[in-house]
């Protein structure tokens, strides 16, 4: 775990970070990175500060996403961005520990619903794909996106990440043929758009909401490492749905073995939709259209009360 040792207080860090940020953004363009350190900030004050840059940053780009060229600028920005993000949150809250997994999630959401936003802007704008593959870039982009490992029926936040920086890779090769790059450009923010619509298909309800909460256990299970010997080998244990004591939270939890070392890890994971629903006392919020999807999962174990 991170040990705190300055005295500089987190909202002032915070503070800081998001304007030296802001002026990196505004400043002649947004072609360079800037490094992260998220010294002295906890990880909800990191997605915070990035989640907001993020969206401030679409609301600017949007306008003039309609243009290829911008649209296709925005989404490399963004997605160099969170490569930045990442490795300013693995200094502090490794990416394979339970704190930085969730963060880097949630930051992943944000940039899910951005990448769709621009994505949709573009394909508005220019309509049915109307570049003709006169020199094989397109074709080339096509055969690479086909050995992606792609999202599955619930994409969760790492893996559309992960799949926008593969059709990232596989632009780069089209472009780098030197052929038509304008039909290899319009095919990947369509492929940007396709996966970023299918992400947010499958978050249009609570319930469903729910699900891909639930869905997204695995991928964080997946990418665990034991803090004691660094195996990524869990027996996963009995499930247990619990709400925390003397809040309404729901969280899903079970003692992690490693089962190299031995090491036991009890992991809590915040189901927040089901938490909601549970304090409406419905699965579907005012306004949301009904969806046929089977009934939410209300945990295999019972509930029990925590600490
Ligand atoms: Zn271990």
């Amino acid at each position: 775990m991170l040990q705190r040792s300055s005295p500089v207080h987190p909202r002032i860090a915070l503070a800081s970070l998001f304007v030296v940020l802001a002026v990196v953004m505004v400043a002649t363009g947004v072609s360079a990175q800037a490094f992260r350190d998220y010294k002295d900030l906890k990880p909800s004050d990191i997605v915070q500060v990035e989640t907001d840059l993020l969206g401030a940053y679409v609301r600017t780009i949007l306008p003039q996403c309609g243009d290829r060229a911008a649209a296709l600028e925005a989404v490399l920005y963004m997605v160099s961005e969170r490569d930045m993000i990442a490795l300013g949150m693995d200094r502090y809250f490794p990416l394979d520990q339970i704190e930085g997994i969730t963060a880097s999630d949630a930051v992943d959401d944000s940039l899910a619903r951005g990448f769709f936003a621009i994505s949709r802007a573009y394909a508005a704008a220019a309509g049915p794909a109307s570049y003709a593959d006169t020199t094989g870039a397109l074709n080339l982009f096509h055969r690479r996106i086909e050995e992606s490992p792609g999202v599955g029926g619930i994409p969760v936040p790492f893996s559309t990440f992960a799949a926008i920086r593969f059709g990232r890779d596989a632009l780069a090769a089209a472009r780098a043929s030197g052929r038509n790059e304008a039909a290899a450009d319009d095919a990947f923010l369509r492929y940007v758009g396709e996966i970023t619509r299918r992400y947010m298909d499958a978050r249009t309800t609570l319930r469903k909401r729910h699900q891909a909460e639930v869905r997204n256990e695995d991928w964080v299970l997946a990418r665990l490492r034991c803090a004691e010997c660094g195996a990524q080998d869990w027996d996963a244990g009995a499930l247990f749905m619990k709400i925390k004591k003397g809040t309404s939270n729901y969280h899903h939890t079970r003692d992690l073995t490693c089962r190299k070392c031995g090491s036991v890890l009890t992991w809590d994971y915040l189901l927040p939709s089901y938490t909601i629903m549970n304090q409406l006392g419905t699965a579907r919020l005012p306004g949301e259209p009904p969806d046929s999807t089977a009934p939410a999962d209300s945990g295999p174990g019972t509930e029990r009360q925590a600490e």
